[in-house]
């Protein structure tokens, strides 16, 4: 069987979360007797924020608690760990305002955002929690996310597309344009696949260069509109810099990327 046990806490509450074949089943400290809800049934989530911590709620359950990004942190590419002033990883992306993350991305330690980061890639429910999350802390903490005329998801290309049957920046934006009452519109397309894995941030530069247009039929959708590029993780922002590149080439006024997390380099950790 396919299965996966999930431990969260928050205080003195302890909570197990089992997935069983992608069905989302709960238990808690009674016993995996105690089934509550199921993938299938409709969800109701919300959010409480604290300061650094997100608590997201399926029903009347704590479902995560997500740990934000706290200061010190960039504030214009939402690095986690320098202040504004002192980052020079912006120095050399373009074409965006600024990067608004929920959280930080690390490969070593994982987080519960991060493992549900992670189980997004396979699953699309997560994008429930995530989303739900995501728009949250942009109402509560990035105002100017709120008006923004228009969501426009990060594309896969057509191949990779199929080999996953959904785009998860586009998962989503569908959950958070839905809380924020914004619209979102796929505009974007990827014109070739490329491999970023194990590349050096020049050559991801390199390899994203010229990687994204926005659709002939919508160019005209995002003249003089404020645009938030939506995407899962940012790692070295050079994918939301082509995205926004060609949306201001195409007469977007103002682009903006609202990230689930930012992805610390590992000499950093
Ligand atoms: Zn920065």
């Amino acid at each position: 069987m396919n299965s996966t046990i999930f431990h969260y806490s928050s205080g003195t509450k302890k909570t197990d979360l089992l997935i069983v074949k992608n069905e989302i089943r709960y238990c808690d400290e009674w016993g995996l007797g105690n089934i509550i809800y199921s993938s299938k049934e409709k969800t109701n989530f919300f959010c409480k924020m604290l300061e650094n911590e997100i608590f997201v709620y399926q029903g009347h359950r704590l479902f995560a608690t997500y740990e934000l990004l706290s200061e010190p942190y960039c504030h214009r590419c939402g690095y986690p760990g320098v202040a504004t002033e002192n980052c020079s990883l912006h120095d050399d992306l373009y074409g965006f305002n600024k990067i608004y993350v929920m959280g930080k991305y690390s490969s070593r330690r994982k987080s519960l955002l991060e493992q549900h980061i992670i189980s997004l890639k396979e699953n699309k429910f997560y994008a429930k929690p995530l989303g739900y999350a995501l728009a949250c802390i942009a109402s509560n903490r990035y105002e100017d996310i709120l008006n923004a005329e228009m969501l426009v998801p990060v594309p896969l290309h057509p191949t990779e597309y199929g080999n996953r049957s959904f785009n998860q920046s586009l998962e989503l934006a569908k959950i958070v344009g839905e809380q924020l009452n914004i619209p979102v519109s796929f505009v974007l397309m990827k014109k070739r696949v490329a491999r970023m894995v194990g590349l050096t941030r020049e050559e991801r530069s390199r390899a994203v260069a010229g990687l994204y247009d926005v659709l002939p039929s919508r160019r005209k959708l995002v003249r003089n509109k404020y645009v938030v590029l939506v995407d899962d993780v940012i790692t070295t922002g050079f994918t939301v810099s082509e995205c926004a590149k060609v949306l201001r080439k195409y007469g977007a006024y103002k682009v903006d990327v609202l990230g689930l997390a930012r992805t610390v380099l590992l000499t950093d950790e």
